[in-house]
């Protein structure tokens, strides 16, 4: 299967990729993690990325386009994945429909997590993760066990410098202007299928896998 899930920031999408790609037997690809490693590498690539996270925008169309063929096509990836975090544009949407026609494929579907804005606005703002491997949790709805300590691996929680209040509010203006108009250019293609996103992580998950049962 070949799937997309689109959602504003905070709308889950990570923690939800990551639970429906162990249901469906899928391989997770974010940008976001991609482009993160990217900047752990370090060198002129890195402080590029590094500085386009950190204010909120988004790393040029192409760029990103060619980071994703190359990495479905080297990780052998074509008939089975789900990614997260792109397309996040319209000409990233028409990049990755050439990108599965020049291999015969299309997309199943694209998953749309709905949340309203003061939800995406409460959800961020607690939001901490794990500098070393990445885990994500929040103050209120999903604390660690030890305050500010990484439940794996025991490293101090850090805020995203892309979850400060103000870069929240360019994320998500980045989102409204260039990302919301996906909704309509899969709902014109027939793979769309929205569900709400206002529950606890495990309802939407089996909202979302709801849609794949037979
Ligand atoms: P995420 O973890 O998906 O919220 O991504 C974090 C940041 O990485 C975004 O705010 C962008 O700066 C960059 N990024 C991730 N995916 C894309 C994409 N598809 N296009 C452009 N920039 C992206």
């Amino acid at each position: 299967m070949r799937l997309v899930l689109l959602g504003p920031p905070g709308a889950g999408k990570g923690t939800q990729a990551k639970k429906t790609v162990d249901a469906l037997r899928l391989t997770h690809v974010s940008t976001g993690d991609m482009f993160r490693r990217t900047v752990a590498d370090g060198g002129e690539q890195g402080k590029r990325i590094q500085a386009i996270i950190g204010s909120g925008r988004l790393v040029p169309d192409e760029e990103t386009a060619a980071v994703v063929d190359s990495f479905l096509t080297k990780q052998s990836l074509w008939d089975s994945f789900l990614l997260d975090g792109f397309p996040r544009t319209v000409p990233q949407a028409d990049a990755l429909d050439r990108m599965l026609e020049k291999r015969g494929k299309r997309l199943d579907a694209v998953v749309a997590i709905d949340l309203s804005e003061q939800k995406v606005l409460a959800r961020l703002g607690g939001r901490k993760s794990c500098p070393s491997c990445g885990n994500v949790y929040h103050d209120v709805s999903a604390p660690p066990r030890h305050t500010g300590l990484c439940d794996r691996d025991g490293v101090a929680l850090v805020t995203r410098e892309d979850d400060q209040p103000e870069k929240i509010l360019e994320r998500l203006r980045v989102y409204e202007s260039q990302t919301r108009p996906l909704l309509d250019y899969y709902t014109r293609s027939g793979v769309l299928r929205r569900i709400d996103g206002d529950a606890d992580s495990d309802q939407v998950t089996a909202r979302i896998l709801a849609l794949f049962q037979k």
